[in-house]
């Protein structure tokens, strides 16, 4: 059937040109998830490959970088755009800089669901470690002392802002997270696991998960 055809070939299409990361040195983006996770992956352990509409669900999340940032283009307020931002442990890219007021201002671009995006227009916490954890790297490597996540409900577009002070101490803690996980793939000792394999969301999503059960340890 035309119907099916046309859907095997999205799929494989939206698998097309996706390249493996550099993982000489820890990225921004993973260092406040499971460090078992990063082991893996920094040691160049294959996990399931990405099914077609996770991978179609990173490509919506550039195409919401590239979108803010013609916009912040057209408005004459783009300073940089996909800097490239290392040192001895981390390499990434932070989305962009924007001038705001005569600031000089660090910018993420989020596309998030309608239900965490109610709970943080609402005042929550609710923030994923994940992204705290990233723009703390990069504010950490910028010397910049707070940033904005731009926020986009990729249900209906709906835009918030919020900012993120810089924490020292929680920059330093990642910094010796990544130092640990470092040590421990240098006499090949898995970490521990973060979180609890038979409940945790995050394990249900985790590309190793299969590989992970099979190791007995904690
Ligand atoms: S399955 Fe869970 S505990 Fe295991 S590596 Fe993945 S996130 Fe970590």
């Amino acid at each position: 059937m035309i119907e099916d055809e046309i859907k095997i070939l999205i799929d494989a299409a939206s698998r097309i040109g996706r390249k493996d990361r550099d993982n000489s040195k820890f990225h921004p983006s993973e260092i406040g998830g499971c460090s078992r996770k990063i082991w893996y992956n920094m040691m160049g352990v294959k996990g399931e490959d990405f099914s077609p509409r996770t991978c179609r669900i990173f490509d919506n999340g550039h195409f919401v970088h590239e979108r803010f940032n013609r916009m912040f283009e057209k408005l004459g307020i783009l300073e940089w755009e996909e800097k490239k931002v290392s040192d001895d442990l981390f390499s990434g890219h932070a989305d962009a800089s924007i001038k705001v007021a005569g600031n000089s201002v660090l910018v993420d671009y989020k596309s998030i669901g309608s239900y965490g995006f109610k709970l943080l227009k609402e005042g929550s916490e609710f923030l994923k470690e994940e992204y705290k954890a990233q723009l703390t790297v990069y504010m950490g490597l910028l010397h910049k002392s707070n940033c904005y996540f731009i926020f986009e409900n990729k249900d209906n577009q709906d835009v918030l802002v919020k900012e993120l002070v810089f924490n020292m101490d929680y920059f330093n803690s990642l910094r010796a997270k990544a130092s640990k996980i470092r040590e421990d793939m240098s006499t090949n000792k898995l970490p521990d696991r973060d979180f609890d394999i038979t409940t945790s969301w995050v394990c249900k999503y985790c590309k190793y998960k299969s590989l992970c059960e099979v190791n007995q340890k904690k």
